[in-house]
């Protein structure tokens, strides 16, 4: 196989310098990636049917002799037209082409063939229109449809491919061996790579996809692990192994049960051998912030070796980064220490002297957005890398932050619950602790679905609140204009103003400011600003307690785990909060979908209904986990493949299987599919 990835694609019959350019677009610069462009689909032909036995308006594969020659017609603007009889021995068809002047040396009069094509016509009367054909004994049962590009078509990469497999030697080289292929039911590779493309029948096709998904998930498995074999070095930055009693007794309020024990397994990684690296999975409101807290505290304050250590906190959003700074400096300033933050908006002398007073050690816990990826920014000393709300962060993203210390420990945290399997995959064997427990005294979050007529009402519920010293964020889809039927935060904005002349207000979206989204914010957090009229820019994070309505304009428009953050905004306090859902209702599945969301509190569940509807593209899209582009497996299709690709690779690597070299194919495989996410490998 390894040959094949170094043999141009050029070589290939029917390849020229053109083509080839085509194939390089296409991300195939050689013959063994030609073999791995796996069809995006597969057309059925069959055998063929009969002229009696197709349905009109459905596409059909028709089985049927052609009668006599192609009859040439020229019609408007010069354009040829031929039109075909053909006959299944019982019944006729017409078929009628446009410009093709092919067509009379492609069909013979007395020749069989398969046409595929829409059926038209009547019921007496068949016809088709510029149906695809193949003489019936070059037809392929299962016809194999690729990712065409402008210049290049399917069936010209078809026919690329079908003579790239015939230089797939007898013996290709597998990098599966025989071993491990009997173990797990593995067809050899030559056999997959030939039916995946050329399939005799649905069960050929099934044996080939799985060998080849199983290969795919076993590659990313075994890079992953290496990577992270790969930092797990010594613990260069140790802890007593004390739980932070002291910072306990810095907060307001007692921790949870659940806060206690995830701080205690983060506390006893920190103390081990090797760098902690965990994932902390809570629900909204669960309490994650005061867990990061307490850790960045024993970091700084408690180093087993007595040298100082720095910390960092890394937020997807500003607003965020910005809130994050607000509350550590507040929970951490009374233990003397030092916390900074840094966002974009950071600029000129400020942002130098930041930089230097963090590279002098100055600075005890760095809080801001992917903004601390900075390469001119290096710490004194970095022991530990927090990353809030993680799925927001690619593979790369995160250890470039790491790169910032000598394998500092790594914590990230999540309100997005992933499956053990998928969260495994993605951050290799990370252990996880879970915030399964809210904080006390929190009540259920009342949930209404309305329509726009009752919006009026539901404004004067928000003014009862406010009259209480309560406050409100006011959800909209777009900032300004008026795309039909969708409410923009400034048009809300005069609505609000007009139905509650009293409430003291704001705006807040993306395309304000940093400086105006933060005073926005600020105002909002004080209490002096009511009610926030805001796009979904407060998704994730912030916290306001006293902030207890949560009104969402619009509210198909958003999946559920959104909605779940959204609503998470409130229910932080001790009052009883409520979640208002505007929706005109036309779309009858979006509000069986929003009454499903209304009657139910568990994030769990809604994230799980979330995967089934909208499908693992936004869950897991390359764009959030950062992973290398995976060709045939689904992560959350093919899960039962990758458990068994997982069970696979632990065994190998507990083995040491790979330092073997008949698994020098499998290390070949591993380096080719990283290279196209170079950061992960980091
Ligand atoms: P999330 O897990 O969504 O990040 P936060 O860390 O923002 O949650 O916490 C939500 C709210 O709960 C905050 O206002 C925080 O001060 C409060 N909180 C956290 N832990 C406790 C606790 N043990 N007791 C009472 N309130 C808590
Ligand atoms: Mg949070």
């Amino acid at each position: 196989m390894a040959s094949l990835f170094e043999r141009d694609i050029r070589t290939l019959r029917g390849v020229g310098e053109k083509r080839a350019e085509l194939y390089r677009k296409l991300g195939v610069p050689s013959v063994g990636d030609l073999l791995r462009l796996y069809p995006r689909a597969y057309e059925d032909w069959g055998g063929g049917i009969a002229i009696l036995d197709t349905a009109l308006g459905e596409v059909c594969a028709v089985r049927a002799t052609v009668v006599n020659a192609p009859s040439e017609h020229r019609i408007r603007g010069g354009r040829l037209l031929y039109k075909v009889k053909v006959t299944d021995g019982r019944d006729d068809m017409e078929l009628t082409f446009f410009n093709n002047k092919y067509i009379p040396t492609l069909l013979k009069a007395g020749q069989e063939y398969v046409f595929r094509g829409k059926v038209q016509g009547n019921l007496t009367r068949r016809e088709m229109l510029s149906p695809q054909f193949v003489p019936v004994d070059k037809v392929r049962p299962l016809s194999p449809v690729y990712p065409a590009t402008a210049g290049l078509t399917s069936r010209q990469i078809s026919a690329a491919v079908g003579e790239a497999l015939k230089l797939l030697p007898e013996t290709v080289n597998d990098p599966l061996p025989l071993a491990l292929r009997e173990e797990f039911r593995l067809c050899h590779l030559g056999y997959a790579l030939e039916h995946i493309h050329f399939p005799q029948s649905e069960e050929d096709l099934q044996t080939a996809r799985y060998r080849l998904i199983f290969e795919e998930f076993l590659v990313l498995q075994l890079g992953l692990m290496r990577i992270k074999s790969g930092r797990r070095g010594r613990n260069m930055h140790p802890v007593s192994g004390q739980f932070p009693e002291e910072f306990a007794n810095l907060l307001p309020f007692a921790l949870t049960g659940a806060q206690r024990r995830a701080i205690g397994e983060c506390i006893r990684d920190m103390a081990g051998k090797t760098p902690m690296n965990r994932l902390i999975q809570g629900d909204v409101g669960s309490g994650k912030t005061a867990v990061a807290a307490a850790l960045c505290y024993a970091m700084i304050r408690d180093c087993a070796d007595g040298r100082p250590r720095q910390a960092a906190l890394m937020a997807p959003t500003e607003i965020l980064a910005a809130q994050h700074y607000a509350t550590l400096s507040k929970m951490l300033a009374p233990a003397g220490i030092r916390v900074a933050l840094l966002t974009g908006s950071v600029k000129g002398a400020q942002r130098r002297q930041l930089f230097a007073a963090l590279e002098a050690g100055e600075i005890d816990l760095l809080i801001g957005t992917h903004a601390l990826l900075n390469e001119g920014l290096s710490f004194q000393n970095l022991g530990l890398v927090v990353t809030d709300e993680q799925h927001r962060f690619g593979v790369d993203q995160r250890s470039a932050l790491q790169l910032k210390g000598h394998s500092p420990h790594l914590l990230v945290m999540s309100a997005t619950p992933i499956p053990r399997t998928l969260a495994l995959m993605i951050y290799g064997d990370l252990d996880i602790s879970i915030l399964d427990e809210l904080p006390p005294g929190r009540q259920k979050i009342e949930t209404y679905l309305i329509t726009p007529e009752k919006r009026r009402r539901a404004f004067a519920y928000v003014q009862k609140h406010l009259e209480q010293g309560l406050q409100g964020y006011l959800i909209c889809p777009l900032i300004d204009g008026d795309e039909t039927g969708l409410m923009s935060v400034e048009a809300y904005e005069k609505l609000v103003r007009e139905a509650l002349p009293q409430a003291r207000l704001c705006t807040l979206h993306g395309r304000m400011k940093p400086g105006e989204k933060e005073a926005a914010m600020d105002a909002f957090s004080r209490g002096e600003v009511q009610l926030l009229i805001s796009t979904t820019v407060v998704e994730v994070g912030v916290d306001v307690p006293n902030a207890v309505i949560m009104v969402i304009e619009n509210a198909e428009r958003y999946g559920l785990s959104q909605l779940h953050q959204l609503r998470g905004r409130v229910g932080r306090g001790q009052v009883k909060s409520t979640c208002i859902l505007i929706t005109d209702g036309e779309n009858e599945e979006a509000v069986n979908r929003l009454r499903m969301f209304r009657d139910t509190a568990d994030g769990f569940k809604i994230a799980e209904a979330d995967l089934k509807l909208r499908g693992p593209g936004d869950f897991f899209g390359a764009r959030q986990h950062g992973l290398p582009h995976l060709k045939i497996a689904d992560m959350s299709t093919d899960l039962t493949v990758l458990q068994k690709a997982q069970r696979c690779a632990r065994a190998l690597m507990d083995r040491g299987a790979l330092d073997d070299p008949q698994y020098r194919g499998l290390l070949l495989e591993m380096e080719r599919l990283f290279r196209s996410a170079p950061g992960a490998l980091n």
